[in-house]
């Protein structure tokens, strides 16, 4: 008797283990819905969030939200805030960038998504987006994790260029451990010896995190893969693999864009792969996200 108390006074005792818990689908094991605007992420609805790499100027980031909004995506994205390999490359338009994208998005009823990829940007990106991206590059930047634990909007996290699944949750940890559960994972092509391809797209990954995680699973084909021809497939794949939804990049001009132009859908490519996900969701006994009371629809 008296052991056995003593065993539980050591449990008790015992520091935390150190893998992911409130990560975990036995901590919710219903799974975790989180809502941007009206849109529900992780539901029965499955989300597309598309637009280009980077804000580069109004009249771009004008035209990539029209299409995107008249192919029925449901939230924009865009980078204001860009993690180059290069010093000397593009690095975004900051706060300008940041205006751009918030009135496009108003005028097309969307709501953003644009990465941080400092906690002293945060004031600044709470401000004007719904949901904040932490960039593959800066999955482990845990200083930045235990900022976003603090606040009070939805977060993206991409896994890193060379991170285990076991630290892309622990990444998400952080964030739920500092306050934070909204989080999404974001599966965006890891670094292989293949070198046919930008990255390998883990499709095992996100079915095997949607059995231990209760956090939405999004899939970004375009960095995963870094070939137009390939985002219409591995979309349609990561729908069957059980994704909760994409982000695409999406350009008017992908030759001129300022960044990953190579990889970006034209606006017909994006209404390709828009006419062709239904099928393949109801396959999955899902479909595209849509308001359940259509007065939504009109922003009512
Ligand atoms: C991006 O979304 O444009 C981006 C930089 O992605 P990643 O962090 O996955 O490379
Ligand atoms: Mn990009």
């Amino acid at each position: 008797m008296g052991g056995r108390r003593t065993e539980e006074a050591a449990q008790e005792n015992a520091p935390p283990k150190a893998g992911p818990n409130r990560v975990l689908r036995d901590a919710r094991p219903e799974g975790t819905c989180i809502s941007v605007g009206r849109v529900e992420i992780g539901g029965p609805g499955f989300v597309v969030m598309a637009g280009p790499c980077a804000v580069e100027d109004a009249e771009q980031t004008e035209r990539t939200a029209a299409a995107v909004a008249a192919a029925g995506a449901h939230v924009l994205r865009g980078g204001v805030f860009k993690p180059r390999t290069s010093p000397y490359s593009f690095q975004g338009l900051g706060e300008p960038g940041l205006r751009m994208l918030a009135e496009a998005g108003r005028r097309h009823g969307l709501p953003l998504i644009s990465e941080v990829m400092d906690a002293s940007q945060l004031p600044l990106m709470v401000e004007y987006t719904d949901i904040l991206q932490v960039g593959a590059r800066n999955m482990q930047n845990f200083a930045l994790l235990r900022a976003l634990g603090k606040v009070r909007k939805p977060v993206l996290i991409k896994r890193g260029l060379a991170a285990t699944i076991e630290e892309w949750l622990l990444a998400a940890e952080y964030v739920l451990d500092g306050g934070n559960e909204q989080v999404l994972l974001c599966e965006r092509g890891i670094r292989t010896f293949e070198t046919a391809m930008r990255n390998t797209l883990d499709l095992a990954a996100v079915a095997y995190v949607k059995q231990r995680s209760h956090l939405p699973v999004i899939v970004d084909p375009s960095h995963a893969t870094g070939d137009p021809a390939l985002v219409v497939p591995m979309s349609l794949a990561a729908a069957a693999a059980g994704a909760d939804g994409l982000l695409v990049e999406v350009h008017p001009w992908p030759e001129r864009a300022l960044c990953d132009g190579l990889q970006a859908l034209t606006p017909e490519r994006f209404q390709e792969l828009m006419r062709r996900l239904p099928p393949v969701l109801h396959a999955m006994d899902r479909h595209l996200w849509k308001p359940e009371n259509p007065a939504q629809a009109l922003g009512a």
